[in-house]
């Protein structure tokens, strides 16, 4: 057996104690979000209707260092550290001349990097007196996760999932019900806007920017309810910075002093920013020169097509405006299978690091993603998401035309055990190259 490990698993004490917020370190401020109806800065109060204080305050916090409670550290031990390992069998199936290592997120309960946030934003509302969570859901991933975390902080959990995926994955509705939660396909009779937007759009396969104006209907119009979101916002990225803090520990513990390129699959930008913050503070202070890159699908391209301005969060235009790349608040992406990269907008913090050209951005098409996504797993074992081959997909490219040496880095942020329809309609020859 060789002496070179082929994983780092590293101890629960090395669960980071504090999340890092990027934002102290921008070498230019971020742009503010705005009242939806007055265009104004937003202040704390504005927020509250939706938010604890707790996480409004993480969400305006230009802190670089913010501690994590014991009572979150203490669920994170259940999966975190997650581990890194070298992919020794996919670097001789490529035939590369890099080294090539990924950071596994796919080993939490429920098979993602969501768990980072939906705990923490389960524990910040219990302790703000809040006993109900809305939520929306595209895939699934998001609307498990915090009906898991909701279960363990004792609240209650309401999800609207996106109707497509809500039909087509109904082993996602149970196991949303397992952990207790309560889903329901959106667009949905249960809200106003929801009764609207089917009156409108009758054939919808549904949006993610409907499921949100749905959830923060019923939020905000319950003083027990708080809506939380799964990605996007500047707190959703903070915790998951707890990944790319073990990365950089890892990274070192397999003797390699620099990574030179790292990617990551981005959708809303959590599992992107919870990885690569930490290492675009390396580049900033001069520590490493790694190359991050972005990797959207090309059915919903909001870095590398959309535009760079102030949109809504949602289809309703409810939630403040946000300064992001965007495809425009009303964009229905085709129903492809990795539904959870499905947003018309980028996190503004992933935003701005493009916008400052600290991080770039590929488009993928489905085919070329879950043909990576089949070379992965007949190496390693592991079946990825389907938003993970997006990330799979640009690390081949470029261990395809690598410099002997080379270090890879690939953030996996969940696994596909769910998404196997979707590896079957590719195997067929049945999915669409979107
Ligand atoms: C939700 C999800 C994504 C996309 O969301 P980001 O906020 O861009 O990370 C990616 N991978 C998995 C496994 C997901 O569940």
């Amino acid at each position: 057996m060789s002496d070179k490990p082929y994983k780092v698993i590293l101890p629960e004490s090395e669960i980071p104690t504090h999340w890092y917020n990027i934002v102290a370190d921008f070498p230019t401020p971020p742009a503010p979000p705005l009242h939806p109806a007055t265009d104004e800065p937003l202040g704390p109060d504005d927020l509250a209707a939706l938010f604890p204080m707790g996480l409004i305050m993480q969400e305006a916090s230009a802190e670089r260092w913010i501690e994590i409670p014991e009572e979150v550290r203490e669920i994170y031990r259940i999966w975190r550290p997650t581990p890194m390992y070298r992919a020794y069998r996919l670097e001789q199936a490529l035939g590369t001349k890099a080294r090539i290592y990924y950071k596994y997120e796919g080993i939490s309960p429920v098979g993602s990097h969501k768990a980072n946030s939906s705990v923490p934003q389960a524990y910040f509302n219990k302790i703000a007196g809040r006993t109900r969570l809305t939520t929306e859901t595209g895939a699934g991933q998001w609307g498990a996760a915090l009906a898991f975390a909701a279960e363990v902080f004792g609240l209650k959990c309401d999800i609207w999932q996106v109707r497509s995926s809500f039909e087509g994955k109904p082993y996602r509705h149970a196991e949303m019900s397992v952990y207790g939660a309560w889903s329901i396909g959106s667009p949905s009779e249960t809200t106003e806007i929801g009764r609207k937007l089917r009156e409108q759009f009758p054939d919808t396969s549904g949006s993610l920017g409907m499921a949100i104006s749905e959830a923060i209907e019923v939020a905000a119009q319950d003083p027990n309810a708080s809506y939380s979101l799964g990605s996007v916002l500047n707190h959703v990225l903070l915790h998951q910075t707890v990944i790319g803090q073990e990365a950089l520990k890892q990274i070192a513990a397999f003797e390699e002093p620099q990574v030179d390129y790292l990617f990551a699959c981005a959708g809303g930008g959590s599992n992107l920013g919870g990885i690569s913050f930490p290492f675009i503070r390396e580049n900033l202070e001069g520590r490493q020169n790694v190359k991050i890159t972005a990797c959207e699908p090309a059915a919903a391209p909001s870095l590398t097509q959309g535009e760079f301005r102030y949109d809504f969060g949602d289809t309703a235009g409810m939630t403040p405006k946000l300064k992001m790349y965007t495809l425009g608040a009303d964009f229905v992406p085709d129903p492809v299978h990795a539904g959870g990269l499905r947003y018309h907008g980028m996190a503004p913090l992933v935003s701005h690091a493009y916008h400052e050209g600290l991080i770039s951005a590929i488009a993928v098409k489905q085919r070329e993603a879950f043909e990576a996504g089949i070379i992965f797993a007949r190496a390693e074992g592991i079946i990825p998401a389907s938003e993970s081959n997006h990330a799979i997909a640009g690390a081949l490219r470029q261990a395809k035309v690598a410099q002997d040496g080379e270090v890879i880095l690939i953030g996996i942020s969940g696994n596909g055990l769910l998404d196997l329809p979707a590896y079957t309609d590719y195997l067929d020859g049945t999915m669409l190259d979107a």
